[in-house]
């Protein structure tokens, strides 16, 4: 049988622990899109596997490529994510963020753009820039890899642009006051998310530079995301428990 070795640069969205040594590890990457891999040894404290084997390593990773599982041989840090990881609010949004990717990925079907936009998500999280903006921006691209791509351009009922709007989640998008009767449970929106909610979508991560925002401001993007995956996609994370736990404590 021919091993079929391959090295590629991934981030690791998932863990599991495997038998009393073990941990098998689900890696995003470039060029394989998701993948699993058994680590062998990774739950020993002295084995090289185990600092590697963590929610969002990323790095370069040498692997025997399996039908099934693959397995994990050897990784070297791209970057430790070192402010993430010791701040918890950046490291609950960024866990929110592995974990949308591991919920709306398939298996082996790779999508470059995806990769680098997870990648720059955390590389700016990293560098500073508002952990839960940016969580909210990766939500709401990730929301057409989820097969419920919101319309946030016009009315989803007469097509027509309007100055404000209400969200429909059973609708999928923006509604405008004159159909507001068509959906009773339509949310108003403020000012400030009806402009925001579309450039989310359209901004590439790289435009991305400071954004600051009034905390009503995220909270309310923050509750339509979470609405809008949940009645839309049966999508419950558990990431953002922690979330709404965090968002209570935040200064207006
Ligand atoms: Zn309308």
């Amino acid at each position: 049988m021919i091993a079929l070795m391959a090295k590629a640069e991934g981030i690791i969205i998932r863990t599991t622990d495997y038998g009393e040594n073990n941990k098998i590890v689900t890696l995003y990457t470039e060029t394989f899109g998701k993948i699993g891999l058994m680590a062998r040894g990774a739950k020993k404290p002295k084995n090289p596997l185990s600092a590697v084997c963590q929610v969002l390593f990323y790095g370069l990773c040498l692997f025997q490529k399996g039908r099934g599982l693959g397995t994990l041989y050897q990784a070297e840090s791209l970057n430790p994510f070192k402010r993430i990881r010791t701040d918890v609010e950046k490291a609950g949004y960024a866990s929110l963020v592995a974990e949308l990717t591991d919920r709306l990925t398939e298996e082996r079907q790779s999508s470059p753009g995806l990769y680098r936009s997870l990648c720059r998500t955390l590389i700016l999280m990293e560098k500073g820039t508002d952990a839960a903006v940016l969580a909210s921006i990766y939500a709401v691209k990730m929301m057409r890899a989820a097969g419920i791509d919101p319309e946030l351009d016009r009315c989803i009922s007469c097509g027509r642009s309007s100055r404000s709007y209400l969200f429909s989640f059973s609708g999928g998008g923006f509604l405008c006051p004159s159909c507001a009767a068509r959906d009773p449970y339509a949310l108003p929106l403020s000012a400030a998310a009806t402009q925001l909610l579309p450039l989310f979508k359209r901004v590439p991560m790289d435009r991305i530079g400071r954004i600051s925002l009034k905390s009503e401001t995220i909270k309310e993007i923050e509750t339509i995301i979470r609405t809008y995956y949940e009645q839309n996609a049966g999508l419950k994370l558990r990431s953002q428990r922690f979330i709404d736990q965090l968002s209570r404590f935040r200064k207006d």
